[in-house]
């Protein structure tokens, strides 16, 4: 591959890229809706502070640095500018939050009619979530974006499928031994951690539907 191939690949994971962390801030975007709904309806916030910087602000400004105080940890006093309500959304949130086994995030669903991460039903199941039909498992919970792009599947197809099978099911049961999950972890257990690192990105180059119908096709060739 001449210097020039390496500069469109380059180019083209860069763009790839690009376009992920779109659909990501797409999500992000409906989840801070939600979030600035629910903050509307309870109690307006005195003032938006950047988690990070908050730190500065709250410390003494003309403190000694020879005199050592621990007394007041940078973590303390960010927590002091949460309000009850902040801190019980943020729980709430966690546990309601689906949490992806391929991209790992733990956020609402941002579904529209998801009344778990809507409304924060904790009676309603996810609606922004797979299920395995065998497992039940968090190997089997995938979001929309991770299902499609890791495996070329739509969301509403696997939910409205009550016997769908998770990848690693998939394979345990023989089912298709070439159907892997190709989650950073399980790559890594595989030892194929490298492998898929530009996947995504080929795998589209190719023509396939999927990172996992491109490694399929690699497995059954090895
Ligand atoms: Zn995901
Ligand atoms: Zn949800
Ligand atoms: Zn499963
Ligand atoms: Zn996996």
């Amino acid at each position: 591959m001449g210097r020039q191939g390496v500069k469109t690949e380059y180019e083209e994971v860069r763009k790839a890229r690009i376009l992920e962390n779109q659909v990501r801030l797409a999500s992000l975007g409906l989840q801070k809706t939600i979030a600035e709904l629910r903050t509307i309806t309870s109690k307006p916030q005195p003032e938006k502070k950047k988690h990070d910087k908050v730190d500065y602000f709250s410390t003494p400004l003309r403190r000694s640095n020879r005199v050592k105080d621990n007394s007041a940890p940078p973590s303390k006093g960010r927590m002091k500018d949460f309000s009850p309500e902040a801190l019980a959304r943020r729980c709430t949130r966690l546990k309601v939050a689906l949490l992806c086994h391929i991209c790992r995030r733990k956020e609402f669903c941002g579904e529209e009619d998801c009344k778990r991460c809507g409304a924060l039903d904790m009676d309603s199941p996810c609606l922004g979530k797979t299920d395995c039909s065998i497992c039940h498992s968090s190997y089997g919970v995938l979001c929309r974006g991770c299902l499609k792009g890791r495996y070329g599947e739509e969301l509403e197809e696997v939910r409205a499928n009550k016997g769908w099978v998770c990848p690693h099911c998939t394979e345990e049961k023989g089912i298709n031994p070439y159907w892997i999950c190709n989650s950073k972890y399980c790559l890594k257990k595989r030892k194929m951690a490298r492998t898929v690192r530009n996947a995504i990105l080929r795998g589209r180059k190719m023509g396939y539907k999927s990172v996992a119908h491109l490694l399929m096709d690699q497995l059954q060739q090895a």
